[in-house]
């Protein structure tokens, strides 16, 4: 354009123009292409980092979820753990913990094995799901899933034993440990098509944890209980439960008006059998006589050993004659036991004196109950033993 107006050969200008242009729309389009190749390039990159971050989206939404699950199960164990671990009885965690498991996991049977106090065996003490043929009562340490992780208290997972025309399972028993000791067992059964997770396997053997711990602990309660409240030698209450009870009875007598009766009973020249047969002996002697007279007693009455050679009997309802009338039939239970036998011609009876009282509702006072049959053993004694008199000396037997 410029040698038009300056008035130059046109052709030769052209041509020279031509190739100018021609350089540089090459050159313009190599920029181009260039900067195609580097958009195409930047185009990837961002594809590819698109790629990563749906990655990391889909890993962030499992992580999640696995979160909000494991938080879940985190939340209902330890919500389980609590209801099982406040309860005092044995008996009471096993159920509790059953009911814990439908909350936790899916199982089509569940049953919890508890070892006896031999460590031979365990029993099944509850079970849940369990449609006809049940899996068995009673398991011997080392038979089976369950036999197994009793012996070497670890986790079994197995085929389960086929049962009926149940479709195939898997059975999984989990032992109950603490405090160093196995204590039982529980076992799942799930079908094999539906095979228990890494996190439900956890899960589990936490689960079983808080129950041991809190089977153990309601163990040592009931223990610490019977040993406060009972006598370890004829299993009858001991003294203090005796007058814990007394109270309560005096109490309720006094509020719903009825008597109360009471016996004392102390067996006859005891010394002398223990001196004879020797004091072995002589203990089976009170276990026997301890026996002999529950068996005569009502569910409602309340025996107890309150010293070395002597019980007590609450009797609730029980006026002087109704008091008498026990007290004969105790001393004809325990007169009737076969009499010792120790060596050469040694031969010893088993007598007891009782000393009785009564109470009406409007005269109730446990210490002058006490007092009183105290003071008619005291007579029954002196009358001659093996006899029972009752506060204030109403009638003699024998
Ligand atoms: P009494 O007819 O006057 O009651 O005579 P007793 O010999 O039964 O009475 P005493 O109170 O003199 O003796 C009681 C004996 O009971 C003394 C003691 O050796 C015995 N005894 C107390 N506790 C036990 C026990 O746990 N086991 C055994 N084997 N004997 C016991
Ligand atoms: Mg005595
Ligand atoms: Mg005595």
């Amino acid at each position: 354009m410029s040698g038009e107006l300056q008035g130059q050969p046109v052709s030769r200008d052209l041509r020279g123009d031509e190739a100018g242009d021609y350089e540089r729309l090459l050159a313009l389009y190599q920029a181009e292409r260039a900067q195609r190749e580097q958009l195409e390039a930047h185009v990837q990159e961002l594809q590819s980092a698109q790629q990563q971050l749906e990655r990391y989206a889909t890993d962030l939404q499992r992580t999640h979820a696995e979160l909000r699950r494991h938080l879940r199960h985190m939340t209902a164990l330890h919500e389980v753990s609590r209801v099982i671990s406040s309860a005092l009885d044995p008996d009471e965690v096993v159920r509790r913990t059953v009911e814990a498991l439908a909350e936790l996991i899916v199982y089509q049977v569940v049953c919890i094995y508890v070892l006896d106090e031999r460590e031979h065996v365990a029993q099944r003490a509850a079970s849940r799901g369990v449609a006809g043929s049940q899996p068995a009562d009673v398991v011997a340490v080392g038979e089976g899933p369950i036999g197994q992780a009793l012996a070497d208290a670890s986790v079994h997972l197995e085929a389960a034993q086929p049962r009926g025309d149940a479709p195939p399972a898997l059975a999984l028993a989990i032992p109950l440990r603490a405090h160093g000791r196995t204590l039982g067992a529980i076992y799942l059964e799930r079908a094999d098509s539906d095979p228990f997770a890494e996190h439900e396997l956890k899960l589990m053997e936490l689960l079983a944890a808080a129950t041991a711990v809190a089977m153990q602990n309601a163990l040592l309660y009931r223990t610490t209980r019977w040993l406060a409240t009972v006598d370890p030698l004829t299993e009858v209450p001991n003294y203090r439960y005796f007058h814990e009870t007394l109270a309560l009875e005096a109490e309720r007598a006094r509020r719903l008006r009825y008597s109360l009766g009471l016996l004392m009973v102390d067996l006859d020249r005891f010394k002398r059998i223990n001196d004879l047969f020797g004091h072995p002996a002589g203990d089976q002697v009170l276990v026997a006589v301890a026996r002999a007279m529950r068996a005569e007693l009502r569910r409602t009455d309340v025996i107890a050993r309150v010293g070395g050679e002597e019980f007590a009997v609450i009797l609730p309802g029980c006026g002087p004659d109704a008091v008498e009338a026990v007290g004969e039939k105790l001393r004809r239970a325990v007169a009737d036991l076969p009499p010792l036998a120790g060596p050469g011609r040694r031969r010893s009876e088993i007598t007891l004196s009782v000393g009785g009282a009564a109470q009406g509702p409007d005269e109730i006072d446990p210490e002058a109950l006490l007092s009183h049959a105290d003071r008619a053993l005291y007579r029954a004694k002196h009358a001659g033993r093996n006899r029972v008199r009752v506060w204030p000396e109403v009638a003699v037997k024998r």
